[in-house]
């Protein structure tokens, strides 16, 4: 955009970050992306932007600034403490299907074995064996831990005496959403706050 300068090659003005946190897995001042609603867009992952594609949504007027943080960018021409949350000006509709990955079956499970609850070494099952014609579906795939997949091997429910905590479905946008709020990310900068978990504590 040319608004923002790089003072040295490899050192945009970033060197002196006021105290704020490093924010190192999102990329360093990151911003929380609200709907028109004022609620996240995501939960799951988190919806963040980085700084430069959020200055340029606030250029091409699609946000409105709600927060920010004391960090300022400057050029000759213009100033702007960097954004911490922002609202779109248009709402997005979520009504879309959520993709049947592994992260997303995992999210529904709770990253949780739905046999003993264990969250270590997860795998996933096939609740029906896939030799007796079980799906690679949501509802015939449940995440295991390797411990409890070894054990059922390649038997029905029944024959292994292993059910899961809870019958696999298909989830919606929503369901799966809500799974993401048990699950903040590492990094919370204090603004979000107000538009988060009200269950999660500040990490500092
Ligand atoms: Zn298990």
């Amino acid at each position: 955009m040319g608004l923002i300068s790089d003072h040295a090659a490899g050192q945009p003005f970033m060197s002196n970050p006021i105290g704020e946190p490093d924010a190192a897995s999102n990329g360093a001042y990151p911003c929380l992306i609200l709907n028109a609603d004022y609620q996240p867009l995501s939960y799951y992952p988190l919806s963040l932007w980085s700084w430069q594609d959020t200055v340029k949504a606030v250029f091409l007027d699609r946000v409105n600034v709600v927060d920010q943080y004391k960090f300022e960018v400057s050029s000759p021409s213009f100033k702007m403490r960097l954004p911490s949350v922002v609202s779109l000006k248009d709402y997005v509709t979520q009504n879309r299907e959520p993709a049947f990955t592994r992260f997303n079956l995992f999210l529904r499970d709770g990253f949780e074995c739905v046999y003993c609850g264990d969250g270590v070494e997860l795998t996933f099952d096939h609740l029906i064996p896939r030799r007796l014609g079980g799906q690679t579906s949501w509802t015939n795939i449940v995440a295991a831990c390797s411990k409890c997949n070894l054990k059922k091997g390649g038997r029905l429910p029944n024959e292994a005496r292993m059910h899961p905590k809870v019958k696999p479905f298909k989830p919606n946008m929503h369901q799966l959403q809500a799974q993401g709020r048990r699950f903040p990310p590492n990094h919370l900068h204090e603004s979000w706050l107000d538009y988060l978990y009200w269950d999660v504590e500040l990490e500092r």
